[in-house]
């Protein structure tokens, strides 16, 4: 069989590790073309190493000669190129048949767009992507014929247990809603009074994932599952009022599918995201992944809860900012970004994070959104309206 020629946009993360550990299982079936990386340069020459890719991206242009030299000084002639235009060349590669997206935030748009312009098989795990960008990305999917698969695992359960060849008619599929599992983060029992002064580090300390920093803040804010609403609001055609969440801490069940005739649908698995870039890369196929099978008498229970909407007001601002539309995901994303940013960095306190996103959403008012251009400009003045916010927190 001939190969699938891939490129990892994100390749030194969480989700990138994850996907060429898919990839190294299966040398048969996927070869690299392309592998980006933003800082960790370290990791990336030991992927470039493993995987001989023919383009290595880096973030920096200083960061170019280095890895150049070491490269070629282990007999590789990989080509290192560097910056935002790198990235959308290497997503655009005409050879490149699909494009694992695994950049954290708005980063990821452009050169994920790339990929889409072409045609490819994106396989999305950069939600800011649809957060910021949905009705654009969308549209841009059904023009170039893209094949969209998501990579976040509700999303990817929904996708599996929706009927073939869903795109989202309302009643049609015989779909009553979809109900998005959450694992409630680390600070699922964590009373309001001592979540004032939780740590990043404790933040970070997710119960059931290894994850990159934005996401793990994002999992504990829970902002991380109102991201998702707004991505099953874009990926299956859903308004928000058929999208629930519920808090399930063993993170078995990835997510469900409710119909009308009262059945459930639902993928479980071990919390491994080797099983949904697996299912991505190879579907409609399916792939070994190296993930244990499930042990359900060793789980022993599985529990659900509803989400506690005062401690954790950023998923309520997630529907809003969904029930506004227009600019409205596009300047919560941003201020998001810049408000996990300075709580990372010591800078802002855990429950002032919602703080500066709700105050970035009353000041920015809902107003259309044309094309690209439009959308940069919304998420560089959300940007700058939240940075402003946090300034004056802090004088
Ligand atoms: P991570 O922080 O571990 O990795 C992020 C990657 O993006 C790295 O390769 C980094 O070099 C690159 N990057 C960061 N900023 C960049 C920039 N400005 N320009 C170019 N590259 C840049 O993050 P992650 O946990 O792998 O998450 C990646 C994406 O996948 C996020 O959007 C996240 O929400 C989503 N996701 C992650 C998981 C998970 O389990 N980790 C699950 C579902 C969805
Ligand atoms: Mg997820």
């Amino acid at each position: 069989m001939t190969r699938q020629k891939l490129t990892v946009l994100g390749a030194t993360g969480s989700i990138g590790v994850s996907t060429l550990d898919v990839v190294a299982r299966h040398p048969d079936r996927y070869e690299v073309i392309a592998l980006t990386g933003n800082s960790r340069v370290e990791v990336l020459l030991e992927q470039c190493l493993q995987h001989r890719p023919r383009y290595a991206v880096v973030g920096h242009a200083d960061a170019v000669a280095g890895l150049t030299e070491r490269l070629r000084s282990a007999g590789l002639s990989t080509a290192v190129l560097a910056g935002p235009a790198a990235l959308e060349q290497v997503a655009a590669l005409p050879e490149v048949d699909m494009v694992m997206a695994a950049i954290v935030g708005a980063a990821g748009l452009q050169p994920t767009l790339a990929a889409v312009r072409q045609g490819k098989r994106v396989l999305l795990a950069n939600k800011e992507v649809l957060v910021m960008a949905g009705a654009l990305f969308m549209a841009e999917v059904r023009k170039y014929g893209a094949t969209l698969l998501p990579i976040d695992s509700e999303h990817n359960a929904i996708f599996q247990s929706l009927p073939a060849g869903y795109a989202g008619e309302p009643a049609g599929a015989g779909v009553s809603h979809i109900l998005l599992t959450a694992s409630g983060g680390p600070f699922l029992g964590t009373p309001l009074e001592r979540l004032r002064n939780v740590t990043p580090a404790e933040a970070c300390a997710h119960p059931n994932w290894t994850m990159g920093r934005k996401i793990s803040v994002d999992s504990a804010t829970l902002m991380n599952k109102g991201l998702e609403v707004i991505e099953a609001h874009w990926l299956f055609n859903l308004p928000s009022e058929q999208i629930e969440v519920v808090i399930h801490p063993q993170s078995v069940i990835h997510s469900l599918v409710q119909y009308v005739d009262g059945s459930v649908l639902a993928e479980l698995g071990n919390p491994d995201m080797r099983t949904p870039i697996a299912y991505a890369m190879a579907w409609p196929e399916r792939i070994a992944a190296g993930v244990a099978p499930l042990d359900l008498p060793a789980i022993a229970k599985l529990s659900f809860e509803r989400p506690d909407l005062l401690r954790f007001p950023c998923l309520a601002l997630a529907f809003r900012a969904l029930r506004d539309g227009a600019n409205a995901a596009t300047v919560l994303n941003a201020a998001n970004e810049v408000a996990v940013a300075a709580f990372l960095a010591g800078r802002l306190p855990f429950l002032a994070i919602a703080e500066i996103i709700a105050a970035t959403l009353d000041a920015v008012p809902v107003r259309p959104m044309a094309d690209l251009p439009a959308i940069l400009a919304e998420d560089a003045n959300a940007r700058a309206v939240a940075t402003e916010l946090l300034a004056r927190r802090s004088a």
